[in-house]
């Protein structure tokens, strides 16, 4: 019996081992300190960003909550898509803001303008595009929208890092940019995130609110110490990346470009061309001359998704279901309101294995065993 092939991991190995040993034995300074300061730096270095504009916390939804405390006050609305992980939502509400949910385009499952514009009220301050599945669709069209209706723009990027967007790197430009690195990413620091912004007011707050909000702490920590006489004006978290989370993220960041991107980038190319001619599977727009793609949905009409997705988990094949959608959640109305095209979209997607530890063949076999399903199906019903 052939082991289980899981739907997202992240794959470590004998260099990032070496890097946490060092740091652990070594270097022996496990907080925040030089480790911290060099990944922001090669981070940027990758963005082609200065590196103040990066700022390393411990996860991607503490990058997003420390985004939207810096843009918006409590009470203000955040547009954003309902589907995408609950993160995103999280982020907002522990901001004390209001997210507020959003259709998505069925093509690219990235937020609805047009939906969104119709949720406008004079309270909205912030727009959250998720690049679902590492595709941002119109980002410029987003960018526009908020320029006329005065909006932040905080893009959850925790699906794209690595990804390019008309030749440059998401989180090259834009108002505020965060980036996962949990352990299924398309990096991993095992846990951790990124705030990129190129507004020197919001780098300024959250980096102090990553450290308790003790003002300007960061250069000290860097260095290997830390402010003992402070001063503190603002709420802050325990949200500073360790230096052994940033040792992984290193090579980790090293092993992107030729790895780890290449390697997603063949598997949806090969899924995609496996399934072509399968009339009742759908595939999200994207382009893989410049996604890094995290995650492999497909949409599967006619009620069959369960049945295509049980097959697989009866062949070992685990999958996922990108995402419930967040207003459906008690926390935000329990379906109160509906939204008919995320709905429809949560009842067909399926989200196949993809990761470096995916092979062509592994590929090949999902195909085999959704196509069976499907047309089993097709010809008992027949
Ligand atoms: C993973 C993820 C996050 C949160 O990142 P964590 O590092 O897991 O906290 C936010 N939004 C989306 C869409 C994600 O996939």
């Amino acid at each position: 019996m052939a082991s289980v092939i899981r739907v997202s991991r992240s794959i470590v190995g004998p260099n990032e081992a070496d890097a946490v040993s060092r740091v652990l034995l070594e270097d022996g300074y496990l907080g925040m300190g030089s480790e911290v300061l060099s990944f922001e730096r090669e981070l940027a270095a990758f963005l082609s960003i200065d590196a103040s504009k990066v700022c390393c916390v411990n996860s991607g939804t503490a990058a997003l909550h420390l985004a939207v405390e810096a843009s918006v006050d409590a009470g203000d609305e955040v547009l954003v898509q309902s589907l995408t992980f609950i993160s995103s939502f999280q982020a907002i509400s522990a901001a004390r803001a209001v997210p507020v949910a959003c259709e998505v385009r069925s093509g690219s499952a990235t937020i609805d303008l047009e939906d969104a514009a119709r949720r406008l009220t004079s309270r909205t301050r912030a727009i959250m595009p998720v690049h679902y599945a590492s595709y941002p669709h119109d980002l410029e069209a987003v960018y526009a929208f908020a320029a006329t209706h005065k909006l932040r723009v905080i893009e959850d990027a925790a699906h794209a890092f690595g990804t390019q967007h008309q030749g440059k790197y998401i989180g090259h430009q834009g108002d505020i940019v965060c980036f996962s690195f949990d352990g299924i990413k398309n990096i991993t620091c095992g846990e951790g995130g990124a705030i990129v912004s190129h507004d020197v007011d919001v780098l300024a707050r959250v980096r102090d609110a990553r450290l308790l909000g003790i003002e300007k702490d960061s250069d000290k920590r860097y260095r290997g110490q830390r402010s003992w006489d402070f001063q503190a004006s603002k709420q802050g978290y325990r949200y500073h990346m360790s230096n052994i989370m940033a040792a992984i993220g290193r090579v980790q960041l090293r092993r992107l470009p030729t790895e780890f991107g290449p390697h997603r980038v063949n598997l949806a190319r090969r899924y995609r061309e496996n399934l072509a001619r399968e009339a009742q599977i759908r595939f999200l727009e994207t382009s893989l001359a410049e996604v890094i793609p995290h995650i492999q949905p497909i949409l599967v009409s006619n009620g069959k998704r369960d049945l295509v997705r049980d097959a697989l988990q009866h062949d070992g094949i685990e999958t996922g279901i990108h995402y419930k959608p967040n207003h459906l959640l008690k926390l935000y109305g329990e379906g109160s309101e509906r939204l008919p095209i995320t709905e429809q979209m949560y009842g067909e997607l399926l989200s196949l294995p993809l990761h470096p530890g995916v092979t062509t063949e592994h590929v090949d076999g999902v195909c085999v065993v959704v196509q069976r399903t499907l047309n089993q199906q097709s010809s008992v019903a027949s």
